[in-house]
Order: structure tokens, then C-alpha cells, then sequence
């Protein structure tokens, strides 16, 4: 079996269930961004598929699996997470009699508006759906840990690993008086 596609003839009821096992650079996307170091893939994605029919509408729900390394936004450094998502596409098969009177494009187009994505053929490639569910799925501001303390704005050092000395903002600094106020009163 091809990668990442479906076979329409074997959609037929709601029993469908592939597994796919798909290296990260196979997608264009991806590929780049793994080019540019944004992330680098640990492991295969692992993506199950249920599929059925609901008159023209091919409704594919899914998730995906994988681990990926990304550079913490506040202390740069690198670190591993899972990346997995749920996702639904719906499919419809391209309208042949339309595309007498319209192109192509122009049906690809209305069709992407109302969030459909279509096939030609007797086969559903899924590639280009599942690679826009993984990107979305990217953690905007990707942090080492929640309470990851970042870089000393001063000095550059990896505030979770050490406490610098350097002065800090105000409201850190007001905390420090309160504190040396009350050892000075014991
Ligand atoms: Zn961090
Ligand atoms: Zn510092």
C-alpha cells in the first residue's frame, strides 16, 4: 500500500481503521522546517485513520504520535515533547460536470472556503490534510517548562540552573526588601 492514501472502494462503513508509520520528511512542509532547525523528529508519526461515507462526503478522523525536539522560547535551550493531535478532514470527490463551466482552481477554492478538501480518482491522498493538522499543532511559544525561568536579561545566564546576583525588576526587588525586613525584626 501507498503511503497515506485510501482506497474510496474499501470506505464503506464505519469499520474502516488504517495505521500509518510516516517519517516526518516525507512532508514538504515539514521537511523545510526541519531544514530551517525548528524542530527535529525524534521518531516516526504514527497516524490511525478511521474513514466512512456519508453520501459524497468522506469523512477521515484521525490522530497522529510523534516526539520532536524544539529550542525552549525563554532559555533557548533545546528540549523533547510529544506533538499528537485528533483531527476530522472531510473529502469530496471532484464534481466532473463543474468543471465544464469552472476550472480547477476555482472549485479548490470554493471548496477549501466551506472547509472541504477533494480527491480525484478512486484514491484519497492524505498527505497534504494530515501535514496542515501537524503543523497546527506546533506549540506557538514552546516552553522547556511551564515555569522555565528563561535568561538573565543582564548577564545571559540560564536562570533555572543558577541565581546570577544580578539585580532584578522592581517587584522582585520590593519582595527582597520585605524579606530582609523581617529577618532584621527576629
Ligand atoms: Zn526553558
Ligand atoms: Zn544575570
Amino acid at each position: 500500500m501507498k503511503p497515506l492514501i485510501l482506497h474510496i472502494e474499501q470506505i464503506k462503513d464505519k469499520t474502516f481503521f488504517r495505521e500509518f508509520e510516516e517519517n516526518a520528511r516525507t512532508f514538504p512542509i515539514i521537511a523545510g522546517m526541519i531544514k530551517n532547525r525548528e524542530c527535529e523528529f525524534l521518531e516516526p508519526l504514527k497516524i490511525g485513520v478511521k474513514a466512512f461515507k456519508i453520501r459524497e462526503l468522506y469523512e477521515v478522523e484521525g490522530n497522529f504520535l510523534t516526539r520532536i525536539r524544539l529550542a525552549c522560547s525563554r532559555c533557548l535551550k533545546d528540549f523533547d515533547t510529544p506533538l499528537a493531535s485528533d483531527f476530522a478532514l472531510t473529502y469530496t470527490r471532484e464534481v466532473p460536470g463543474l468543471m465544464d463551466v469552472l476550472n480547477a482552481e476555482e472549485i479548490e477554492l470554493r471548496l477549501e472556503e466551506i472547509g472541504l478538501l477533494y480527491f480525484r480518482g478512486e484514491e484519497i491522498n492524505l498527505q497534504q490534510g494530515i501535514q496542515e493538522q501537524v503543523v497546527m499543532a506546533f506549540p506557538l511559544q514552546p516552553l522547556c517548562a511551564e515555569d522555565c525561568k528563561g535568561l538573565c536579561p543582564k548577564c545571559g545566564s540560564d536562570l533555572n540552573q543558577k541565581d546570577c546576583g544580578c539585580e532584578r525588576e522592581p517587584s522582585a526587588n520590593k519582595f527582597a526588601v520585605l524579606k530582609n525586613l523581617k529577618l532584621e525584626k527576629t
